[in-house]
């Protein structure tokens, strides 16, 4: 229904059409007493999504109006339920009270209402709406001329950073944060991204800036660029645009210099399963694997350390050493762990104190965290020698002595979540609200008193005293015995009669209801006074709040990466900063774990890279262990820059600048590429980005195409790798020709995957040789996947037909230039086949009528079996 057909419409609606314009394409929720009630389309999809009942609520312009609702005290449940499968939603409170609306406009007034808060993934701070162990980033990409940037921030936790990027490495970026949101001016090619917001202007940026921190100039701040700028501003424009009048909290931004990261493009994230498994799940994934740590702020942390291992020797190294520190201290880590694991997650905390949607709890959960990271600190402190690191973060745990006082005074031990009910603020605190709780604790008394006391008087035993909204206190009686109290002089006066009761008023008890809660009341206001001041002091310094809980989840990362090297036996990499690697010993976690959890043991092996031998080229059998193998290199990599021991006996990595995985052939069908082209799309990409300190891991490449196509390609790759590039690459494939490499190109050496055939049936080792695979396995592979073995049979057949066509061609020995001659090996002639046979047996003069049907019966049977 268009808004301009308001004026036939119910004021209702008219105001209803009017925040529903507001609120564009998010759902409204539109408060109507104690529910929030959607209309039309939104009422639709709503019912739908969260499966319930769809309602009518009488006729717009004839036609019935679908509505449905959900109760105001389990919204939350139900908007996350809706943000969680994509919607937005624009919540219209009512922003006066009835009474005041008759105040203003007469009886028949309508309530005011308005959109208080839009409610999108990335703008949320609820804990029931957010992941406890994951950041939940909100990112705006800016553009000046022709430079990009991303703004990203967290306002559960308050992260802001700001991140310029060349458009090529946008998609990478965005990879490495994993958004709940991504905002945008207008569409960026590639990015899927929600665009069409306002503020995306570098002037407006700098001015939003400097308005929301109080500064003057951008110095501070590292002299952003204007596409930051204008990526900020669009961020700050947005938080305003969905948080209304509420704060959001957020840190000063931090730029983030991508040469200090490892560069790691979204294809190589997923397949090496970082932070999600191939299947889109956190379990099955490195992290899931790695993960340790016991605290939601520690999660957090090193969920964003492994999407960005760190490229500077020294920063790596002093979060080594803090592992190291609580590797070799097991009574200190298992002590800090156990005290890590009771603290509470203060940065969400006071997230939600600074929006404005905390609560007493919360304010308790600050004391508690702040109290134990201070105790924390003390443990921590006797440390000889210290390692850097704790050194600079001891100091962070602590700070916040009077923080601490204030609310262990001023609050009880566990504050309630509600706030309206009172009794968050601790007796002693202040002497008014003690006196104040007093005269209503007496009051109570008093009315208690006064209840004995009208039983005997009337001798009604039943006689209660009671409370409700609309009488206050007032006694009640059954109805059999109302007239006894119905007299004149009885010094009661009646109120209600109910169908089975009366209900009266006294004098006494008016006057003892009135000081009770009028004592109540001063009591609840003097208390949410009371907690609106601390709530103050929070927000106040929250920047030095955060800054403790960031230390907090810094140790909790150190403990938990201690405790998982040591549980799997992990050791210590050693940096250098050469381009070699050399890895002993080394294994893939997740897999390992796999073959652990069903009695299996993963076997070992070494990797050894380094100016003289860069690539490894790896044959050998399909389900021998490559992709394994490559994997496990790339992860021992990517696991020693995120500060983690390794799964290795021994490692000495160079620091790695750029890690590419690429799989050959993978389906990418989703985003409309046939698999091929995906595949060449991206060796394309490494091709061009990949330096001398890189990490090039390629599987199979050139798969996906025909064997002369794909053989082509992926010799053309292994020389650009090798004379080129000159990146440390693990180039796994199935073209053996390419061992003939091997003769050409120095720093290419050859290995495969050993595999056995014993009587008749393939082992596989699983074991990293030198040297090139004696032959194919495909065959023996396929027959334990169980093919039939008539299609083994003539597959072997084939296969040998094929061979002789290359031993007579002196194979691919002889270059490229031989290759056709491989090709017009015979097409695996076909010997005849049984119906030809059959055929050729039959002699139709010498056949009587019935041999003649028999005949052709069998012909049938052998034909059917021939196409079966
Ligand atoms: P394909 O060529 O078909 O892709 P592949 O040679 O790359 O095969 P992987 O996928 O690496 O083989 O490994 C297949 C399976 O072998 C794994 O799922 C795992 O169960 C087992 N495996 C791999 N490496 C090892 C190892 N080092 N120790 C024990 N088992 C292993």
């Amino acid at each position: 229904m268009a808004r301009d057909d308001t004026s036939k419409m119910t004021p209702m609606m008219a105001q209803y059409f009017g925040l529903k314009e507001e609120a564009g394409d998010a759902l409204l929720f539109y408060r109507m007493g104690d529910f929030f009630e959607l209309f039309f389309e939104d009422a639709e999809v709503a019912s739908a999504c969260l499966d319930i009942a769809l309602t009518k609520r009488g006729k717009e312009k004839g036609e019935d109006v679908p509505m449905c609702g959900v109760p105001v005290h389990a919204a939350e449940t139900y908007l996350a339920k809706l943000i969680r499968a994509g919607h937005r939603v624009a919540i219209a409170e009512q922003v006066e009270t009835p009474a005041e609306a008759k105040a203003r406009d007469g009886s028949k007034a309508l309530v005011r209402r308005a959109i208080i808060r839009l409610v999108t993934p990335g703008t949320l701070t609820e804990e029931s709406l957010l992941e406890s162990g994951s950041a939940n980033w909100l990112a705006a990409i800016g553009k000046a001329g022709g430079d990009y940037a991303i703004a990203a921030c967290d306002i559960s936790t308050g992260r802001f950073e700001l991140i310029a990027c060349a458009p090529g490495d946008l998609r990478a970026e965005l990879a490495r944060l994993d958004p709940a949101e991504t905002i945008a001016a207008e569409p960026v090619a590639g990015i899927e991204a929600r665009w069409g917001h306002d503020g995306f202007d570098s002037a407006r940026g700098e001015a939003a800036l400097k308005a929301r921190f109080g500064i003057r100039s951008m110095d501070g701040f590292g002299s952003p660029t204007r596409a930051e700028l204008a990526a900020a501003g669009g961020l700050l424009a947005y938080l305003d645009a969905t948080q209304k009048e509420a704060a959001s909290f957020l840190a000063a931004p931090r730029r983030i210099e991508r040469a200090r990261r490892m560069a790691i493009d979204p294809a190589t994230r997923d397949s090496l399963e970082i932070t999600r498994s191939a299947q889109g799940g956190y379990k099955g994934s490195l992290l899931h694997n790695l993960d340790r740590c016991v605290s939601a702020g520690g999660k957090r942390r090193l969920a964003e350390d492994v999407a960005a291992p760190l490229t500077d020797r020294a920063a790596i190294e002093r979060r080594l050493a803090l592992v190291q520190h609580f590797a070799e201290d097991q009574l200190t880590r298992e002590d800090v762990r156990r005290r890590l694991k009771a603290m509470p997650d203060i940065a969400r905390a006071l997230a939600r104190l600074v929006a404005g949607r905390g609560n007493p709890r919360d304010l308790g959960l600050l004391r508690d965290g702040l109290d134990a990271a201070r105790n924390l600190a003390t443990e921590l402190d006797g440390a000889d020698p210290a390692p850097d690191l704790l050194a600079s973060l001891l100091p962070d745990c602590r700070g916040h002595d009077e923080l601490i006082d204030l609310f262990a005074s001023a609050l009880v031990a566990t504050p309630p979540i509600d706030a309206a009910k009172g009794g968050a603020i601790a007796p002693g605190f202040d002497p008014e609200l003690d006196r104040l709780r007093e005269t209503a604790a007496g009051g109570r008394k008093a009315i208690a008193a006064l209840e004995s006391k009208y039983r005997e008087a009337t001798g009604i035993s039943a006689l209660k005293i009671r409370h409700n909204n609309v009488l206050g206190y007032h006694i009640e009686v059954p109805a059999k015995h109302a007239p006894k109290l119905m007299d004149e002089g009885s010094g009661f006066t009646h109120r209600q009669t109910m169908a089975n009761a009366v209900r009266f008023n006294s004098p006494d008890l008016h006057e003892e209801a009135r000081a009770l809660t009028e004592a109540g009341a001063e009591a609840l206001a003097r208390e949410h006074k009371h907690l609106a001041d601390l709530t103050d002091r929070a927000v106040a310094d929250a920047a030095r709040l955060a800054v403790t809980a960031e230390a907090v989840a810094r140790i909790d990362v150190a403990a938990a990466l201690a405790a998982r090297a040591i549980e799997g036996g992990w050791t210590l990499p050693h940096l250098l900063d050469q381009p070699c690697l050399e890895i002993e010993g080394g294994r893939h976690p997740v897999v390992e774990a796999a073959l652990e959890a069903e009695g299996d043991r993963f076997v070992a092996n070494d990797c050894a890279l380094g100016p003289p031998d860069r690539l490894w080229l790896i044959t050998g059998p399909n389900m021998g262990g490559k992709s394994t193998f490559l994997r496990q290199v790339a992860l021992v990599c990517l696991l020693a820059q995120s500060g983690s021991y390794v799964p290795a006996s021994s490692a000495r990595i160079g620091v790695v600048d750029r890690l590419f995985s690429r799989v050959g052939a993978s389906d990418n069908l989703a985003r409309g590429r046939s698999t091929f082209m995906v595949e060449m799309v991206e060796t394309a990409a490494i091709l061009a980005q990949a330096t001398k300190d890189s990490l090039v891991i390629l599987d199979e490449i050139g798969r996906g195409t025909s064997t002369y196509d794909g053989l082509a390609i992926a010799w053309g790759v292994v020389e650009a790798m090798h004379d080129d590039i000159k990146a440390r690459t693990l180039f796994a494939t199935h073209y053996h020709e390419l061992t003939r490499l091997a003769d050409r190109l120095d720093a290419l050496s050859l290995h495969h995957v050993r595999a056995r055939e014993y009587k008749g049936e393939l082992v596989l080792l699983h074991e990293v040789a030198d040297g090139p695979a004696d032959r194919s396995y495909g065959i023996a592979v396929a027959k334990l996947a169980g093919l039939p073995p008539k299609l083994l049979k003539r597959a072997r057949a084939v296969l040998a037909k094929l061979e002789e066509g290359r031993e007579a061609t002196g194979g691919i020995a002889a270059g490229l230039d031989s290759l056709p001659l491989f090709a017009a090996a015979p097409e695996a002639e076909p010997g005849p086949s049984p119906l030809a046979e059959a055929l050729a047996d039959l002699d139709p003069d010498a056949m009587s009528p019935r041999e003649a049907l028999d005949a052709l019966y069998r012909l049938k049977k052998l034909a059917d079996e021939d196409a079966g």
